[in-house]
């Protein structure tokens, strides 16, 4: 087998995404290949610039992959992308996300929030998922910002069930973009959250993907985490940490040994936390 460790970072044009693949570039010992996923070709590409420049003389290679996780059409062809090049995936880190500006508040902003950040994850890992060699891993940057505690106790009963299945939690996302629109969501026990709702999708996301049955074939590592509030667009600038600080705990669950982590948790500070 080949011995190239390959890894995808999802939104790594800039901000914590970008400091993980700089992060990666410079711990990764053994020879590896770290695909900078960007929806937009200019900026994904002069991030795979910089970081070249950064990383100068390493044994790492840094290309750019075409990718908008919300777009279906854009997950396939860059999975044929990586089929026609080195034809698997070691470490897929899904750090791709939004936070829409302002207190904006409706169907829309809930159905566009939920549809990059929970749905774009999902379809995004599932599509790559076969592409995943034995021992890989599925990292995907959720948020404290989804705690549970911001649903009514019945939602977070259905959230943290170990038997939910993701059917069940693809409903649970798409009732809650449906109560938006129809201005129920309070009743229902939603918060009036768009961002908040998502992340708490994509915790329970890491939980639901390490039950697949093709997860556990291949024995793949899957988990969530927060990487602390951050310095970047979208935290904007009264954020305490860096987006280089935020790197930590995404890259420690890429590289740590999977010995040492728990299979579908949720992690910040570098620990296991509570969701
Ligand atoms: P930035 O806004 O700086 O970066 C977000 C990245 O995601 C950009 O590269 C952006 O690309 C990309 N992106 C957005 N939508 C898509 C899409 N549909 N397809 C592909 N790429 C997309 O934010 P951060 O670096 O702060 O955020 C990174 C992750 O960390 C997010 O998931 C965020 O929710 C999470 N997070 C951040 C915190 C913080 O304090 N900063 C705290 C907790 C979690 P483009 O340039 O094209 O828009």
């Amino acid at each position: 087998t080949d011995k190239k460790q390959v890894f995808v970072v999802t939104g790594a044009n800039k901000g914590i995404g970008k400091e993980i693949v700089l992060e990666l570039a410079k711990r990764v010992k053994e020879p590896a290949l770290i695909y900078v996923a960007a929806r937009d070709q200019t900026r994904g590409q002069a991030a795979v610039e910089e970081i070249r420049q950064k990383v100068q003389g390493g044994k790492t290679e840094v290309e750019f992959l075409p990718l908008d996780i919300s777009n279906e059409q854009s997950i396939k062809d860059a999975v044929s992308h990586i089929k026609s090049g080195p034809g698997y995936v070691d470490v897929l880190i899904n750090n791709a996300g939004i936070a829409s500006k302002g207190d904006a508040f409706d169907g829309q902003v809930a159905a566009t929030t939920v549809g990059t950040n929970y749905t774009g994850t999902k379809n995004t890992s599932l599509a790559f998922l076969p592409l995943i060699r034995e021992n890989g891993r599925v990292i995907i940057v959720s948020s404290m910002a989804g705690k549970l505690s911001i649903l009514s106790p019945e939602l977070q009963a259905k959230f943290s069930s170990p038997l939910l299945t993701l059917e069940e939690l693809d409903m649970l996302m798409q009732s809650f973009v449906q109560a938006v629109e129809d201005g129920t969501y309070a009743d229902k026990g939603w918060p009036k959250q768009a961002y908040g709702t998502s992340k708490v999708g994509c915790t329970a996301l890491s939980l639901v993907l390490s039950r697949l049955p093709e997860v556990q074939k291949k024995n793949i590592f899957v988990a969530a985490c927060c990487p602390g509030w951050c310095k970047t667009d979208m935290a904007g600038d009264k954020a305490p940490l860096t987006a280089t600080d935020g790197a930590k705990t995404p890259v420690m669950l890429a590289t740590a040994a999977t010995s040492g982590l728990e299979n579908g948790a949720y992690y910040k500070d570098q620990k296991l936390a509570k969701w």
